[in-house]
């Protein structure tokens, strides 16, 4: 279909007039694609190949083929960790039978049973009884479909979205990409040999050949690592023009904050102290990472902070992402700083709060009587007034939006507030500086002395029964557990339901006798449930990864992990540190699903010798690629900016390129396309 002339690159992909249906709509908005433009620069990452059909009685397992053939049953099937799939039999027209497993995807049972398909997918199983699993499908017609024996590109999809849908919108979108304006420098082009950005738009969605598509994407990847770094640099740049308050060092502050602590400082605390008192002392603002392990200690590093901002009169905020998080840490900076500055008031601020101790806190805070206020992100949104604000500290988050920093100075009265982010994953060095190049860094790589680890074990189907006998050992003594249920990316609603069935089915056939406690994202009464738990009225707390990050419950010794291989080695860390906070010895049991491969089993006996979770971060970083370690939705980097991250030598030209460029155009006032695709960049960032 043509497209009308008066459509442009910045045009909503509806005026492509192609029928998008609510479903797809919405995937699009979830996908960030709104534009024509947004639609053309989602690249797919990898293409399916859909060759030849081969009968199945030739397929040898490890290879990929294309199999044509009639789906003669189709079943509901559960593995022997509960995990539901669709087992289905294919026929081909010379009497073969192929296999096929379908996770995750219940929907297909309808949609397949009886029909003649084209599958495309690995070859599992033995060479007689040849299986795939999760396998590309599109039903076959009596024609030959448009890309099958072709290829069929793969996007990074929400749910709610078709890689079929997706190819349909860019091929009718395709014609427009000449309207790109090209954004790199014509030097750094062919210093680099770069494509044309019309050319990669092109290259990337429709290559004649493997190779043009691979220089599409070295094209793309430079380019948004070029942007990064120059977004980085502009930032650094403007937040260096800002003026905020100094806080003078003092020592007598220091000294008594150390003896209201109740503990030594760790030599890697004081290190990240150090750092942040002396940008304290400049004139302009803070805006800091600080970089730590679970458990290392991080509150502390922070409430001395607090501590001397209070001393130069001046207030602090601490943001949490949850109100569970902002009441821990309501209690923890009373306890570190209530004892030596019995004038530094610490208050609340949480939605659910009654409204008398809203106005309360509202009115200590605007009238500087509160020094530190600590709450959930409605602390920069809501009506809240400071009087003097000098610090803002946020928890569990790594980076703080332009849009938060205004928010944060329309309350602030004078200057701009010092800013120090705490990280809740350790994340190597050289990747923090590639990915928060804005912000200045502190790590914190050593835990406080005299913790015992917690004992990891990876656990087969044939100890299954062993774990859960440990958990009800480990209740029967007092103590508390956590479940963690698969994680099921492509939805958040099927992640929901088999949270559902697998709490009920512990309850009824696991743990009849205990009390059992289901948390997930789309509970309302979450912070009931888990407050709950905290306080011991549950025994056990089923949850799906959304589990809290950051929460304490010092009597919780067990972590039971189900589907553990589909996490990193990184977050698996994170959830074993929800245990083994209080004195007991805790135990993290890593269950791997019946399809785990035998090198991803692997991977989770790395857990069992090693509590470093810098190291592990490392290893994640080299197995399973920087995306996995930061989390593909938090940084709006594409799979292949972050392949980037972890080439050294690339960045570093990279960088000498973005400053050569800011050297001679501090505004990019002669880069127009480039300044706004960097904007953009901002924006998206700031927003994360
Ligand atoms: P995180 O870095 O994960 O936020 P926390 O700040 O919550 O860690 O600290 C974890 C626990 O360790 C807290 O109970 C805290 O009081 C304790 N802690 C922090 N620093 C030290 C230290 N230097 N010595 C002993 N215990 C410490
Ligand atoms: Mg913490």
């Amino acid at each position: 279909m043509a497209v009308a002339t008066s459509v442009t690159l910045d045009s909503p992909v509806t005026a492509l007039g192609i029928s998008i249906k609510p479903g797809y709509r919405a995937g699009l908005q979830k996908m960030g694609i709104r534009t024509i433009r947004d639609l053309l620069l989602e690249l797919p990452y990898d293409w399916e190949e859909f060759g030849r059909s081969s009968p199945v009685a030739w397929l040898q397992p490890g290879e990929q083929a294309t199999v044509t053939g009639t789906v003669t049953g189709i079943r509901l099937a559960f593995s022997r960790n509960r995990r539901r799939y669709l087992d289905a039999s294919v026929q081909d027209d010379h009497g073969g039978v192929l296999r096929v497993l379908w996770f995750n995807k219940p929907w297909l049972q309808r949609e397949l049973a009886g029909k003649r398909v084209v599958l495309a997918g690995t070859v599992k199983g033995r060479p007689q009884h040849p299986e795939m699993v999760n396998p590309d499908h599109e039903l076959a017609g009596p024609e030959p479909k448009r890309r099958v024996g072709g290829l069929m590109p793969k996007y990074h999809l929400s749910a709610d979205m078709t890689n079929k849908k997706m190819a349909e919108l860019v091929t009718a979108a395709l014609p427009l990409a000449d309207q790109f304006e090209e954004t790199l420098p014509e030097g750094v082009r062919s210093r680099h040999r770069l494509m044309s950005l019309v050319e990669a738009v092109r290259a990337g969605h429709a290559a004649d050949r493997a190779s043009d598509w691979a220089e599409a994407r070295r094209r793309f990847q430079f380019e948004e690592l070029l942007e990064l770094q120059l977004a980085f640099l502009l930032l650094r740049s403007e937040f260096a023009h800002e003026r905020a308050t100094t806080v003078p060092y003092r020592q007598e502050v220091i000294d008594a904050f150390k003896a209201g602590l109740g503990f030594q400082l760790t030599n890697a605390q004081r290190r990240a102290t150090w750092d942040i008192f002396q940008d304290l002392q400049k004139d302009a603002p803070m805006n800091r990472l600080l970089n730590g392990d679970v458990g290392a200690g991080k509150t502390a590093v922070a409430a001395a902070a607090v501590a001397m901002v209070h001393a130069a009169e001046l207030q602090s905020v601490v943001m949490a992402p949850t109100e569970i998080l902002a009441r821990q840490h309501l209690h923890k900076f009373r306890a570190y700083l209530e004892e030596s500055f019995p004038d530094l008031k610490v208050e609340l601020l949480v939605s659910g709060q009654p409204a008398a101790e809203r106005r309360r806190v509202l009115t200590a805070a605007a009238s500087g009587h509160c020094a530190l206020l600590v709450g959930t992100h409605a602390l920069i949104e809501g009506e809240v007034q400071l009087a003097r604000l000098g610090l803002a500290v946020v928890d569990e988050q790594h980076r703080f939006g332009t849009r938060q920093r205004e928010l944060l100075r329309e309350k602030a009265g004078a200057g701009r507030p010092h800013f120090l982010a705490m990280t809740a994953t350790p994340i190597p060095r050289s990747l923090a500086l590639a990915v928060y190049g804005e912000m200045a860094l502190s790590v914190i790589d050593e835990l406080p002395p005299g913790r015992t680890p917690v004992r990891t074990r990876v656990v087969t189907a044939a100890g299954r029964e062993r774990a859960y006998q440990l958990v009800r050992d480990e209740v029967a003594a007092g103590r508390q557990a956590f479940v963690i249920c698969p994680l099921i990316e492509e939805s958040e609603k099927l992640e929901v339901t088999a949270a559902v069935a697998e709490y009920e089915r512990l309850q009824r056939e696991v743990f009849p006798n205990l009390k059992l406690a289901l948390v997930h994202g789309r509970l309302k009464e979450k912070d009931a449930v888990m407050e709950d738990f905290r306080a011991g009225r549950s025994q056990v707390l089923v949850a799906t990864p959304v589990i809290e990050v950051g929460v304490d419950v010092p009597n919780a010794s067990v972590m039971l992990v189900e589907g553990a291989e589909r996490f990193g080695l990184a977050q698996l860390h994170q959830f074993r540190g929800r245990v083994g906070r209080g004195g007991a010895q805790s135990y993290c049991l890593l269950f791997a699903g019946d399809d785990a491969s035998d090198k991803a089993v692997a991977r989770l006996h790395l857990l069992e010798g090693e509590h470093d979770g810098f190291k592990l971060a490392h290893e994640d970083m080299r197995l399973r690629g920087a995306g996995e370690l930061l989390g593909a939705k938090q940084h709006g980097l594409t799979d292949e900016a972050m392949r980037g991250l972890e080439q050294p030598t690339l960045l570093s030209e990279i960088r000498q390129e973005a400053e050569g460029i800011l050297a001679g155009d501090a505004a990019l006032a002669g880069h127009p396309a480039l300044r706004a695709a960097v904007a953009r960049r901002l924006e998206l960032t700031s927003l994360s």
